[in-house]
């Protein structure tokens, strides 16, 4: 039997991805070290010599454990590969639920997905229990993650499972056009989520307190009349129970829009602080961000779908996995695990996006609160509290970071005004 070139590209991509990927964070590393020494200077009456040791220190331990996972996932997923696991499942399942019912189709997504849930669990036990705790950053109890853990899986469950249905029913039901009227039913379910998450899921995992009336309140409520910013709530929420990272948000649509201040940060940050990053957050709205995201992972999103629906009963797809036989819900489960090597080249794409976005945010936060000081000090603190790496290899933040780095945008700041 020969093998199709499809299975060599996909080869080709892969090694590709795990080259450039790890190649970037090895750079990384080694860039870090280099400036280990030396505080860069701008930052010299900025930071403390031991918070900027202890965030060189968190950058390496956290980029040599990616690296670890990495190097376990290869064997994991080519013994998957070799093994015809995915042929495998679909014939284990076929003596449990007959074939082409769209209970099948379902049960073998959601078997593939629990799978992949159970194999991250150690990576995630690791990363909160043993890094983030190293650093100081973990506030997370034992039942907290037993509890999120049980919480995320039952809904996706609920959300998930329904979803899958009715993908596998529109597949059996609109011919052809299949792809667009998934699309459609995808996007419009994600949209329903986006919506509705701030009020009915959110609140499952943490404890939202409406923000107490007083002069941070009197602020927020005062600039976003200022800028005609419609919203209908400012809440604080408990999570330093998970972490000591801190963050600010927006969530939800139009009445259900609702800003979400960490309890981390209103520790952290003076009021003034905290209006200039609410400012660069309203900055997003403002200025269409949020928007522009949207319609650009419409096309996005419709490309996958197209692509799919050519390939859902593309037999090389099917033989480059060992996978059996074409089957809807096969090609679905390939395409989620393995679409990605392929897209993976447009990430530095979409984060060049987000950069500007983030520029522009920061520039609308200074226009409005007219507080060079308050953002400057706000983005010092962020920095400093979550140990951001200062150093980074400019190849690896250009490819990575979806934000600019500190110093790029306080000096953006500064030359703008
Ligand atoms: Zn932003």
């Amino acid at each position: 039997m020969t093998t199709h070139w499809f299975f060599w590209l996909f080869l080709a991509f892969f090694i590709l991805h795990e080259l450039w990927e790890n190649g970037l964070v090895l750079l990384n590393i080694a860039h870090t070290k280099k400036h280990a020494g030396e505080i860069p200077s701008f930052y010299r009456d900025k930071i403390e010599p031991d918070r900027y040791a202890k965030s060189i220190a968190y950058t390496i331990d956290k980029a040599r454990i990616g690296l670890v996972v990495s190097f376990i996932a290869i064997p994991i997923l080519w013994a998957a590969i070799f093994s015809g696991f995915f042929d495998s499942l679909d014939l284990r399942l076929s003596s449990l639920i007959p074939a082409g019912s769209l209970t099948r189709s379902t049960a073998y997504c959601a078997v593939v997905g629990l799978i992949g849930i159970i194999l991250k669990i150690p990576v995630s036990l690791y990363s909160n229990f043993v890094l983030e705790a190293k650093y100081g950053f973990n506030k997370m109890t034992a039942k907290t993650f037993a509890a999120d853990f049980f919480k995320e899986l039952f809904l996706s469950a609920l959300l998930g499972i329904p979803l899958l249905y009715l993908i596998f029913w529109l597949y059996a039901q609109t011919g052809p056009v299949w792809w667009l009227w998934a699309f459609g039913a995808l996007f419009g379910f994600q949209f329903f989520v986006a919506a509705v998450y701030p009020v009915w899921l959110a609140p499952l995992f943490n404890k939202f307190t409406p923000l107490a009336e007083g002069e941070l309140k009197a602020s927020i409520l005062a600039l976003a009349k200022n800028i005609r910013f419609k919203l209908s709530g400012i809440f604080t929420i408990d999570g330093s129970k998970r972490s000591g990272h801190s963050n600010a948000y927006f969530a939800g649509m139009g009445r259900m829009r609702r800003i979400v201040l960490f309890d981390t940060l209103t520790e952290q940050m003076t009021n003034r602080e905290i209006l200039s990053v609410l400012a660069h957050e309203m900055g997003h709205n403002i200025k269409k961000h949020v928007v522009k995201y949207l319609i650009y992972s419409f096309f996005y999103a419709l490309a996958g779908f197209a692509v799919l629906g050519r390939v859902i009963d593309w037999e090389p797809l099917f033989s480059a996995f060992r996978a059996g036989p074409p089957a809807p819900h096969k090609a679905l489960v390939l395409f989620g695990l393995f679409a990605g090597y392929f897209t993976f080249w447009l990430t530095p794409l979409w984060n060049a996006i987000s950069r500007r976005h983030e520029y522009e945010a920061d520039r609308f936060s200074v226009e409005t609160t007219k507080d060079k000081e308050g953002m400057t000090q706000a983005l010092l603190k962020l920095s400093k509290e979550n140990l951001s790496n200062l150093t980074p290899h400019p190849l690896y933040s250009f490819c990575h970071y979806s934000h600019p780095t500190t110093l790029e945008r306080i000096q953006a700041i500064n030359r703008d005004y």
